[in-house]
């Protein structure tokens, strides 16, 4: 079932476990994110990017994802991710998703405060939830020393500013980690910076989101989630075991030309992934008084 992300985060949730906020760009990822959740039998997250709404269409996006959630046996919220767009974070709420991330945090934070400020109040009055970013979440591509790195994560004061005077519903902060792929596949581990995520959950008191988290360490994972991390975005790793499968399932049956047939195994790949997160972020501790 289709359901308002606000559902998610009824009762004693931060501390507890994190929902996975799964990145899709097509039909046979989402397929394979419901699959996941509904064999444990626990809520999704899916998310779309800006980069996936322009490759597929806002509204077919939404239709795709939308179509799916309301027919799962379990669950689902749909969320659009680090939007700088802000007509298409609008368009994006009147069209139903109920929570939306406006990403200005390359601008100056007075900038970033009123851009999200003005986004909260559109929301708000349709009814969505609203994510905001403070600090830097590097991008793999961004090469820069520890002491800049430093520069670039969220200042806990910084937080707390920003949520009072936005009214955000959950905030996106910069702790360590990186987004993109080059760290896994380079074998770099980035470090999370755990204290920080209890000082900004101790001041804000809305659940923190994790960006940039494939690669990082179960063990961490686990800390990050009792400090106050709620969401953790995950991208990445679907895409490789969606690429993955998609090259073997090709290698596999070099004859087979039925789409339906060469993706199968996909989408089997996407779910098998998405059922690891489910797992090792807890979420089967969940539960949901809509369920
Ligand atoms: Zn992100």
């Amino acid at each position: 079932m289709l359901v308002h992300i606000k559902e998610l985060f009824q009762g004693d949730v931060v501390g507890k476990f994190a929902y996975p906020a799964f990145n899709t760009q097509n039909l046979e990822t989402t397929m394979g994110i419901i699959a996941a959740a509904e064999e444990l039998n626990v809520p999704a997250i899916i998310d779309v990017s800006e980069g996936a709404i322009k490759y597929a269409g806002l509204s077919t996006i939404f239709e795709i994802m939308a179509t799916l959630a309301i027919k799962a046996k379990v669950p689902v919220a749909l969320h659009m991710d680090h939007g700088k767009d802000v007509e298409q974070l609008r368009a994006g709420i009147e069209l139903g998703f109920s929570s939306v991330m406006i990403d200005h945090s390359a601008d100056d934070v007075a900038k970033n405060i009123q851009d999200t400020k003005e986004l909260v109040n559109f929301a708000h009055a349709e009814g969505a939830w609203v994510q905001g970013e403070i600090g830097k979440i590097r991008g793999s591509e961004d090469w820069v020393n520890v002491s800049d790195a430093e520069a670039l994560l969220t200042k806990p004061s910084e937080a707390l500013e920003f949520c009072k005077a936005t009214g955000v519903d959950t905030l996106a902060c910069s702790v360590g980690t990186v987004h993109g792929i080059i760290k896994i596949r380079g074998g770099v581990t980035p470090h999370v910076d755990i204290k920080r995520i209890g000082e900004i959950y101790n001041l804000v008191k809305i659940p923190l989101v994790l960006h940039g988290a494939s690669g990082v360490d179960e063990n961490v994972i686990h800390e990050v989630i009792s400090n106050g991390i709620a969401i953790i975005n995950i991208d990445t790793e679907l895409r490789i075991a969606f690429s993955e499968a998609l090259r073997k399932s090709l290698s596999d049956q070099p004859e087979e030309v039925d789409p339906r047939h060469i993706l199968k195994p996909v989408v089997e790949a996407v779910k098998q992934a998405a059922i690891k997160k489910l797992i090792q972020f807890n979420t089967r501790n969940i539960v949901v008084s809509s369920q």
